[in-house]
């Protein structure tokens, strides 16, 4: 088990300033910004916030990089190669993400190494896979006035990408976003969570040991009122792609909206599990219980709304209790902790407060509700029975460990209760009946809908939702296509 202060060690050690052009740059005058540890609540670093300036310089630099610069002349197969040169180097630094994502985010040790890390070198190399083979399409035509012509198509890279990370994850949601725009042929600027910014601020490092060419990729930590606002407001931006909250989502959106440049928004969600009579039901508990708690409950796929057919209600609650009850609180970097502590004071505070109002509203806390009496932003594991889908607890997400149980009487009701919210990014049915499996597959209202298993995460798999949930797809193929633009030529035989 690696100790705390190793960790600490390694976030004081990484350049603390924006990467712009394939340099970091540092600047005396401009802000700084702390980052603070949720654990212990110190500081672990401080870091120069990328001001105009900087923003500036790093949109310039992409641009460069992309027209009639090394990154733009660059063939599919070599951008191909880098990229999985790229992926190496992250997974032979696959340790020092994980502890860097442990303190910085306060998420236990096992989760960084058995998901963050892995999938973030899975996406890379996936979609190193697909730099040399974007494909266009020849398309027949009855011909130009009367004279044959030969129309077909190519898929070129959208620009310069801005990507826009939160802080749950930023390690893979930032693999999500940079990997496809990088094979497509994109520059990308990234602009990582400033309560979470240092794994992004590694991978820089790594991005030029790669040798990705100067300006293919910058890093412009700060804050979201500050430099995020810079960078989706710059001209200079061909594409934004943004994970984080509706409201900011809609700051996003209307930017992108004024300059014409496509978006992609993943906003997270109030997912459903559904759990009928005829499930396994000690692997649907177990499973239940991951989608709520797992990263402390900050997961946009967070299966925050628990349905539970009312034949099993009872004896359901009591197995997801007991669950509850083994989730072990605790600092990261000690060995049995199963569950950190939240991001900040704020989100502690936000996620206590909807405790109080599932109170106050009558649900009835079965599990936690508390927070323990140390230094770190934490909360107990939270279940809420005798919950109706009409409560603040149901509607809204809370984007932290705080599951909200309901009653069902039917599939249909189970339906209805399910496709009744706001967000619609993703499901899962818990059941043994392959036909209900499939038949409510397609009826819930959900980007991925997942049976007998809590959110598979896979690059392959297109990701995202719809209503609040967001726009667009990342991941797959849509991912890809999502940072290219078809352009048509058509030559008059
Ligand atoms: P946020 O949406 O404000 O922040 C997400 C990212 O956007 C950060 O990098 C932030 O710096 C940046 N940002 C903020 N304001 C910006 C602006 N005006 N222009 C450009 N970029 C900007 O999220 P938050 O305040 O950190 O968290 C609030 C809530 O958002 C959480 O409680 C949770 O409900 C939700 N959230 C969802 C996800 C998800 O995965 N869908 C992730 C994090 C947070």
């Amino acid at each position: 088990m690696t100790q705390r202060s190793d960790a600490e060690a390694l976030a004081r050690s990484l350049p603390a300033v924006p990467f712009v052009g394939g340099d970091w740059r540092p600047d005396a005058t401009a802000q700084t910004f702390d980052v603070i540890d949720p654990v212990t609540e110190g500081t672990l670093t401080t870091i120069t916030e990328a001001d105009a300036a900087a923003v500036d310089a790093a949109v310039a630099a992409a641009h460069a990089a992309l027209d009639g610069g090394e990154w733009g002349r660059l063939d599919g197969a070599t951008r191909g190669q880098l990229l999985l040169a790229l992926a190496d180097l992250i997974e032979e630094s696959a340790e020092d993400f994980a502890n860097l994502e442990s303190v910085d985010v306060g998420k236990p040790g096992f989760e960084p190494r058995v998901i963050d890390l892995p999938q973030t070198v899975a996406t890379f190399r996936h979609f190193a896979g697909w730099a040399d083979k974007l494909e266009g399409r020849t398309i027949p035509t009855p011909g130009y006035m009367g004279r044959s012509t030969l129309s077909y198509t190519v898929r070129q890279p959208i620009g310069v990408v801005a990507a826009i990370t939160p802080w749950n994850s930023p390690t893979m949601i930032g693999a999500w976003k940079i990997a496809p725009a990088l094979a497509a042929g994109c520059a990308v600027v990234l602009k990582p969570p400033e309560d979470a910014p240092l794994t992004s601020l590694l991978l820089a490092e790594l991005v030029q040991r790669a040798g990705l060419p100067a300006g293919a990729f910058s890093v412009l930590p700060g804050r979201g009122v500050t430099t995020g606002n810079l960078l989706i407001e710059h001209p200079g931006i061909d594409k934004i792609s943004f994970t984080g909250s509706p409201e900011t989502g809609r700051v996003v959106a209307v930017a992108a909206t004024d300059g014409f440049r496509p978006v992609t928004l993943e906003l997270g969600g109030k997912s459903p599990q559904v759990v009928f009579a005829d499930a396994d039901l000690d692997a649907a508990a177990d499973g239940v219980a991951v989608g709520i708690f797992a990263n402390q409950g900050e997961v946009c796929a967070a299966g925050s709304r628990i349905l539970v057919a009312r034949e099993i209600h009872d004896e359901f609650v009591d197995r997801l209790v007991t669950r509850a009850a083994k989730v072990v609180l605790g600092d990261p970097f000690e060995a049995g902790t199963t569950m950190g502590a939240l991001i900040n004071a704020k989100q502690r505070d936000r996620v206590s407060r909807y405790v109080e109002i599932g109170r106050e509203e009558g649900a009835q806390v079965v599990a936690g509700g508390g927070r323990p009496d140390r230094a770190g932003y934490f909360v107990e594991p939270t279940l809420f029975a005798g919950a109706t889908n009409a409560m603040t607890i149901a509607r809204q997400e809370i984007f932290g460990p705080v599951g909200t149980i309901i009653p069902f009487d039917d599939e249909e009701q189970a339906v209805a209760i399910a496709n009744d919210s706001s967000y619609a990014l993703a499901a899962t049915l818990w059941t043994t009946d392959l036909s209900r499996a499939h038949r409510l597959a397609l009826r819930v209202h959900a980007g991925a809908v997942a049976v007998n298993g809590w959110s598979p995460l896979d690059p392959r798999l297109p990701w995202g939702g719809s209503k609040l949930s967001g726009l667009g797809r990342e991941l797959g193929r849509a991912g890809l296509d999502a940072n290219t633009v078809e352009k048509t030529i058509t030559v008059v035989l």
